[in-house]
């Protein structure tokens, strides 16, 4: 394998900036993926959203592999003047190194060895590239969902777990309340008691949600964002919060909801306004996706490289295959820390059995 040529390429995908809210930017860098592959690959957009299907050797047999990956980043336009690409301490560093561009060379490289190697491969192979995960994956999620229903797995190209790099077996489904307190305004001096303050309220209902939280079932409840009021010497009337949630399994997102719903004011001249959603169903751990986590780490093995899987707390696009019933294997991508964090950087001696992973993957599918 030719590590210096990845390296290269990880470099060139980090260096075209990708920020989901920069639409020329991720345009910029569809356009660069799609020209590095396009003598193995063919591709379209779709949307904002990049499809390649791969050209590789043997006969197909109905359904398709589709190995899923995100061209957005959640670094700013510029971040490279602060985080600048660089191999330094057997690592590489840059802004959305380990999530997830070295992930989606690694998909490259590996149908690059496929070739070379001419390992039959009975499945179609799409590879497709969302532009919106880091934001909710709002436009693409009607796409990966259809994918998915014409594919027998999918492999998400998201970072393993910890320095080990586990593979993820399990996500928690990702949603969010929003909890608005109505209440009423008056001067804080003058007219104390003729006010109804939104902000007691919204307090008091925050320590009862933060009572929804049960770590022993894995369930999180999180109020992230508060604010309220206009000024110091008035009782605020409106004020709010946002929480975020994580759920192991989807029925708990009805007990969620009726815990919710079922909120009351304390202060009986208040009202409150409760919306929420799930964005993300939690990706639960089938045996479908036992066995093919067990077939990854049986490779893993054969390469001396000890393979463990993990569950986690945070969401992918996994999430809605693996809801769809799909067997879907996440954290195939590259090894490292940092993601979101300025230390983002991947291990350069996890490359070679990354590739070699995923190449002796999909022929086993
Ligand atoms: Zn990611």
């Amino acid at each position: 394998m030719d590590t210096l040529k990845i390296v290269s390429f990880i470099c060139e995908l980090v260096e075209c900036e990708s920020p989901s809210d920069d639409a020329a930017a991720i345009a910029r860098f569809t356009d660069l993926f799609a020209a590095r592959v396009s003598d193995i690959a063919t591709c379209r957009m779709i949307g904002t959203h990049l499809q390649c299907e791969f050209k590789l050797p043997g006969k197909r047999k109905s359904g398709q592999i589709l190995a899923l990956g995100h061209s957005d980043t959640v670094w700013p336009m510029g971040t490279l003047a602060q985080m600048p690409w660089r191999e330094e301490k057997g690592r590489l560093w840059g802004p959305g190194v380990l999530d997830m561009k070295a992930g989606l060379a690694f998909f490259v490289f590996a149908m690059r060895t496929i070739r070379n190697a001419d390992l039959p491969v009975a499945r179609k192979v799409v590879l497709q590239l969302n532009s919106d995960e880091e934001v909710g994956s709002h436009t693409s999620r009607a796409l990966t969902e259809s994918e998915a229903k014409k594919s027998v797995a999918v492999l998400v190209l998201e970072p393993g777990t910890g320095l080990e790099g586990r593979l993820k077996t399990a996500r928690k489904g990702v949603g969010g309340f929003r909890v608005a307190a109505h209440g009423k305004s008056s001067h804080a001096g003058v007219d104390f008691a003729a006010g109804a303050s939104a902000i007691d309220e919204l307090a008091y209902q925050i320590e009862k949600i933060r009572a929804f939280t049960d770590l022993a079932r894995g369930i999180t409840v999180s109020t992230g964002i508060i604010a309220g009021g206009t000024r110091t010497n008035v009782i605020a009337a409106e004020a709010h919060a946002e929480i975020d949630f994580r759920i192991p399994r989807l029925r708990d997102y009805a007990m969620l909801e009726r815990k919710f719903a079922a909120l009351r004011p304390r202060d009986k001249r208040c009202r409150l306004e409760v919306t929420g959603d799930l964005n993300r169903p939690p990706m639960e751990r089938t045996r479908e996706i036992a066995a093919l986590f067990k077939t990854a780490q049986r490779f893993a093995a054969e390469m001396g490289v000890k393979l463990e899987e993990s569950a986690t707390g945070g969401g992918s696009d996994g999430n809605f295959t693996a809801a769809l019933g799909i067997p879907t294997l996440d954290g195939l991508g590259a090894v490292g820390e940092g993601a979101h964090a300025l230390h983002e950087s991947i291990l350069v001696d996890r490359i070679a059995d990354r590739i070699a992973l995923l190449a002796q993957l999909v022929p086993a599918i």
